[in-house]
């Protein structure tokens, strides 16, 4: 279906010392492709390219940046049947599930016309001068991205970094680098000069390692775990202190109290640790319901998510329910639901399909009555397996929701506006949604955690704001 290839420079190529990695498809096992592995001077020479363009592409006028991007854009929406294939065969998205070739392009479409938000200040209060300030960009931006969604990542993290004039190095993910592999092909067919925009394929080490690292890459965009993230903030604080933009991990509480609407609340809740097969960044992985309506609300939500879940091969348009990405994490996923069964009470699932269907499938498991202190309520599981667990008073709800090192989303249901608000205002996390849960966001809303889940926003406007520096210019009048 493809030939994987790196771009450098323009040109789409091999590892220089022909290095490749295996990809497997998660549903079978069977082998989806080689994949070049960058190696140090790979990744040195798409640093190199990003930094000679980049003074001919910050000059230009944005139009004509935008011009480019919106090529990619329509190229995007023409192949996103083939990226969905890919990811299929990659990380085991299903392909019934996918439009993120039309999310890629709408960020590309947005971002190319939103240049006019690139503004200063001025200012007249410095008594006998004139202030300003002017945004410019950073020069060299590298974007590492994770496997669970990248097209979307591709797009969210590259587009605002290349509106406001910087030149990008991507990393793909070792788990999924076939999607952003084509779209490496569709950027050279989009016409960006050579050098401005890059894609590199490879593990951490060495490639993703020598980026956060590298003295010519001035910032540094990241979604990935919370380890890798504390790994990329330290290289860049021993390097060149470049601005780092991090999007981590999750354990994300959605509370649902005794006057919400039940029936909505699981249904919602049962889909957001089901999407994806549970590997969401903001999945609800624990439900906390108040105690007199505990058990109606989990007969329900038992009842929709064991019926939602059609696990099968993810080219199949009727599964909804893929494999795990790949055998490590397939095992991660099973140790935690082991550990689950020691410590709290096993309601659904808690198999994995390895035997039965040959691949990294999982089966939606929900544990009862686990307590707070345990592994599987601190760490983030990132499988279809969620906690559920009761409350009495909010004071208490509100505790055990933030008793995490994690802030990145969290959802209250209720019909009481006042406690809705109450909620909003006390959880610890960088989203919070009311009367619903994720994957809802704004289009608008920055996107972020709060504690361990990152740092710096991401977001329509937020995003470009990340790769421009500010430069404040005073200017002395002389008197008549
Ligand atoms: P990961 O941290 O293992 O890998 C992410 C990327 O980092 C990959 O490209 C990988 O090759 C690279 N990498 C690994 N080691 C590196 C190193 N030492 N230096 C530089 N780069 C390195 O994460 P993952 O397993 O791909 O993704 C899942 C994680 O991402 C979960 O924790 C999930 O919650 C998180 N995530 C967060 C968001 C968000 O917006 N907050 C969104 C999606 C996923």
């Amino acid at each position: 279906m493809i030939h994987p290839r790196m771009l450098i420079n323009g040109e789409l190529v091999e590892a220089s010392d022909k290095g490749t990695f295996t990809v497997y498809n998660p549903a079978t096992r069977d082998v989806s492709a080689h994949v070049p592995e960058a190696s140090v001077s790979d990744t040195n020479a798409a640093v190199a390219a990003a930094k000679a363009a980049f003074p001919a592409w910050s000059a230009l006028d944005p139009t004509a940046r935008g011009a480019c991007m919106k090529k990619l854009a329509t190229l995007l929406h023409q192949h996103n049947e083939q990226l969905a294939r890919l990811e299929a065969i990659s990380m085991g998205l299903p392909v019934a599930k996918y439009f993120y070739g039309h999310t890629a392009a709408s960020y590309f479409d947005t971002y190319a016309e939103a240049w006019h938000h690139i503004q200063g200040q001025a200012s007249v209060n410095t008594p006998k001068h004139i202030t300003m300030t002017l945004r410019q960009p950073f020069g060299v931006v590298a974007v590492i991205i994770p496997w669970n969604n990248p097209a979307h990542f591709f797009a969210s993290k590259s587009a605002p970094a290349l509106i406001t004039g910087n030149t990008v190095v991507v990393k793909s993910s070792e788990k999924a680098p076939l999607a952003v592999a084509l779209i490496a092909e569709l950027v050279v067919k989009a016409g960006f000069p050579p050098g401005v925009f890059n894609v590199l394929s490879g593990h951490g080490m060495p490639s993703g390692q020598v980026l956060s690292g590298h003295m010519d890459v001035r910032a540094l965009t990241f979604t990935g775990s919370s380890r890798t993230g504390k790994l990329i903030q330290e290289e860049a604080a021993r390097t060149n202190l470049k601005k780092v933009i991090l999007e981590l991990g999750g354990k994300s509480p959605a509370i649902v109290f005794g006057d919400a609407d039940l029936d909505k609340a699981a249904e919602q809740t049962q889909h957001s640790i089901q999407a994806n097969s549970g590997q969401l960044c903001m999945a609800n992985s624990r439900i906390y319901v108040q105690k007199h309506v505990a058990e109606k609300f989990v007969e329900v939500f038992l009842r929709k998510f064991a019926a939602a879940a059609r696990a099968g091969d993810p080219l199949d348009k009727a599964t909804n329910h893929g494999p795990q990405a790949d055998e490590v994490q397939y095992k991660s996923v099973m140790r935690y639901i082991e550990e689950g069964k020691k410590t709290g009470t096993l309601a659904l699932g808690g198999e994995g399909k390895l035997d039965t269907m040959n691949g990294f499938f999982v089966e939606p498991t929900v544990f009862l009555n686990t307590p707070e202190g345990a592994k599987i309520m601190k760490e983030e599981v990132f499988g279809p397996v969620v906690n559920i667990n009761t409350f009495e008073t909010e004071d208490e709800v509100v505790a055990k929701a933030n008793d995490t090192e994690y802030g990145l989303y969290a959802a209250v249901y209720t019909k009481d506006i006042s406690r809705a608000m109450r909620m909003a205002r006390k959880l610890e996390s960088g989203y919070v949604a009311v009367n619903c849960t994720s994957p809802n966001t704004g289009r608008d809303l920055p996107f972020g955690g709060w504690k361990g889940s990152g740092q710096g926003r991401e977001g329509i406007l937020y995003s470009m704001n990340n790769f421009l520096e500010t430069k404040s210019v005073i200017i002395q009048i002389d008197e008549d």
